[in-house]
């Protein structure tokens, strides 16, 4: 099966929308950031905050107007710190910025290639500092161009959906849970995810869901004969659960597991067998 897709969200982002029309920026969030959320954070949201899976590419060439925007906001940056900025077409998140301790990873929208020095400015202070008034002159300048952004095609990505596994058959699985937990109401495609290498993985997240186009990816380790079919049913189980709850912000956080999400997770028939096995084995699973 193949069809359209967009890139996942990196992971470790939190949202905030600036005006009503929901142009959104990705902020960064360490967890000290201060103060306990009122998010509540079950186990999952401990594994890793984003529902996507995080792929890093290596830098190959990169566009110049990449190169010169990078070192225009270097230019305004606090000494010891550096900025790692990648220019995407990516219309739903229009800046990005994880904050690391000696780099600023900005993601950014097309439109602020050569972008004038005033802007500039506002960009490294919204960068360093998250601040209102710089967020303010990057939400005027992208409503102003908001037309671009949207008119930009989608990139078309081809994604293969691979859902038999050597042991477990993700789609036999999602369709026997639509049935019995959603009454085959749930859309979504479900695919065996690729194998990562370790070192590229920030976090091991056994199940992802790409709220873009609805796919559920499984991490391949659980394809094993050793990993009962319960375990696998509550991985997706779970999974498909975030296409029925949205993602809840409050404040400039989100929310992946509300509640109510929560509350539904232990409706699963095998909660209580799924979360000791997990306990048990987890670790030995991924060679922790
Ligand atoms: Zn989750």
């Amino acid at each position: 099966m193949l069809f359209r897709g967009d890139t996942p969200p990196p992971a470790g982002s939190q949202v905030t929308s600036v005006d009503a029309r929901q142009l959104t920026f990705r902020f960064a969030d360490s967890d000290d950031e201060g103060g306990a959320s009122p998010c509540p954070i079950s186990r999952w949201a401990a594994r890793g905050k984003t529902p996507g899976r995080v792929v890093r590419l290596p830098a190959g060439g990169r566009p110049l107007e990449e190169i010169r925007l990078e070192q225009a906001v270097a230019a305004y940056l606090p000494p010891g710190k550096g900025v790692r900025l990648t220019l995407t077409g990516n219309r739903y998140n229009i800046v990005a910025v994880r904050r690391e301790p000696a780099v600023y990873v900005v993601r950014i929208h097309r439109i602020f290639a050569g972008a004038e020095p005033r802007l500039v400015r506002a960009l490294a202070r919204y960068v360093v500092h998250n601040d209102r008034r710089a967020s303010g002159t990057l939400g005027e300048f992208i409503e102003r161009h908001e037309h671009i952004i949207s008119r930009a095609p989608r990139r078309p990505r081809l994604v293969k959906l691979r859902p038999t596994g050597r042991v477990h058959d993700l789609q036999d699985i999602f369709d026997r849970l639509n049935r019995r937990y959603f009454e085959g109401t749930l859309q979504a495609k479900i695919t065996w995810g690729p194998a990562l290498f370790r070192a590229q993985q920030r976090s091991i997240k056994m199940g992802s869901f790409s709220v873009e186009d609805r796919i559920i990816r499984v991490h391949p380790a659980l394809d094993r004969a050793e990993v009962p079919l319960f375990f696998v049913e509550w991985i997706v189980f779970h999974e498909m659960l975030h296409g029925r709850h949205e993602i809840r912000r409050s404040g400039s956080r989100r929310c992946f597991h509300p509640p109510e999400f929560l509350a539904q997770e232990r409706e699963f028939a095998d909660y209580q067998r799924a979360s000791a096995w997990e306990k048990e084995n987890v670790d030995r699973l991924f060679g922790r």
